[in-house]
């Protein structure tokens, strides 16, 4: 197992305080996975449930609160064509605590006694819980203007919480200087936080009786879910498991949304777009995504699509995910409007199973509605 940069190709031993290559680039993990459709593991209803396929030896004892094995259920009664895996029923109201339950893990195996991160808020506070857990030192760097409830929840988990004035690019720089002497529990940056989001893809297709939908759709900033969801569905694929691997369709606020203008000019990388406004979307405005690379070799390989959402449209979501029992944060709402807008635009046409992943809870930003 070791670390591979996504540019140069330099290998580096797993440590500590690695968490980019030196020439810059972000790295990926080079390691043998296996998933076990039949797996019986003590965590079975976690995303445990698929511990052979995770870079965690047999013998490491597991950092978990129970994340993941989250329900998928129709947006109506009835409509089996759209279906929305609720990940904001995650322990800490997010997604992000499939990444943080197997990064903190191997962070524990690996001795380290304090952790460093910077994150919009969900993130922060996945990373903060899951280091409560391993009883490991954490402190967050959060932009100023993020959410209270996210704030006041990564304190009560008892990290230090360090606020940084201006937009999220600014609390990324504010970070750095202590990941040069304290692990960096990225989200964005380390590979380890990926090796769990990719159990999205396992429980989907496990969820709907071992096959793959034909599209998934997800909010993108950094793009955790969006590598994670493509790094799982290729391994089920290279292993025989699904035959075809879904298309990747991704979701960005129109302020910013570096990815989508890629994907529109049709160009080999990412561009940085400073953000031109505010978004009721806090939680994907990532100016110049740091996996710009991996992000547009996911969205061609599975023949995926952008598209972006305006903070009118983000409330629309949220009103109707609401009036059919579902509660989210306006991030996660971007994908039915961005659902109607790919069925509009021929993306997605009839005979399609389309799977939305709602990422966060909407208790943690409530007053939007
Ligand atoms: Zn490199």
């Amino acid at each position: 197992m070791q670390y591979q940069c996504a540019k140069c190709n330099n290998t580096y031993e797993i440590s500590p305080l690695r968490y980019k290559c030196d020439c810059g680039s972000a790295l990926n993990l080079i390691a043998d996975s296996r998933i076990l459709p039949n797996a019986q593991v003590p965590a079975a209803m976690s995303l445990w449930r698929y511990r052979e396929a995770l870079p965690i030896d047999a013998e490491t004892d597991i950092v978990t609160l129970g994340e993941g094995m989250t329900p998928l259920i129709p947006i109506e009664t009835d409509a089996p064509e759209h279906l929305l895996k609720l990940d904001y029923l995650c322990p800490t109201g997010s997604y992000k605590d499939r990444g943080a339950a197997v990064l903190l893990t191997h962070l524990k195996a690996l001795g380290v006694e304090e952790v460093v991160e910077d994150s919009s808020g969900n993130a922060g506070a996945a990373i903060a819980a899951y280091s409560a857990r391993a009883g490991i030192c954490c402190t967050i760097y959060c932009p100023e203007s993020t959410s209270k409830g996210k704030l006041k929840q990564i304190s009560a988990y008892g990290a230090e919480l360090k606020l940084v004035e201006g937009n999220r690019m600014a609390t990324t720089e504010a970070v750095k200087l202590a990941a040069e002497t304290t692990c960096y529990a990225s989200h964005n940056w380390h590979p380890f936080f990926l090796e769990g989001t990719k159990t999205l893809a396992y429980e989907i297709v496990e969820q709907l009786g071992w096959r793959a939908p034909t599209h998934v759709i997800c909010p993108v900033g950094f793009g955790s879910i969006y590598l994670g969801l493509f790094i799982g569905f290729r391994e089920l694929n290279v292993q025989g498991i699904i035959k075809d691997t879904p298309r990747l369709l991704g979701v960005q606020p129109d302020v910013c949304c570096p990815i989508y203008n890629a994907y529109l000019e049709n160009t080999s990388f990412i561009s940085r777009m400073i953000q031109t406004g505010e978004t009721l979307a806090e939680g994907i405005t990532a100016e110049l995504p740091i996996r710009g690379d991996n992000i547009l070799e996911a969205l061609r390989s599975t023949n995926g699509a952008f598209t972006t959402v305006d903070d009118t449209n983000i409330k629309k979501g949220m009103k109707i995910l609401a009036t059919k029992g579902i509660y989210v944060e306006p991030t996660s709402a971007v994908v039915v409007s961005a659902y109607q807008k790919f069925k509009k635009e021929g993306t997605i046409t009839t005979g399609d199973q389309v799977v939305s992943i709602l990422t966060g809870i909407g208790l943690k930003s409530s007053g939007v509605l």
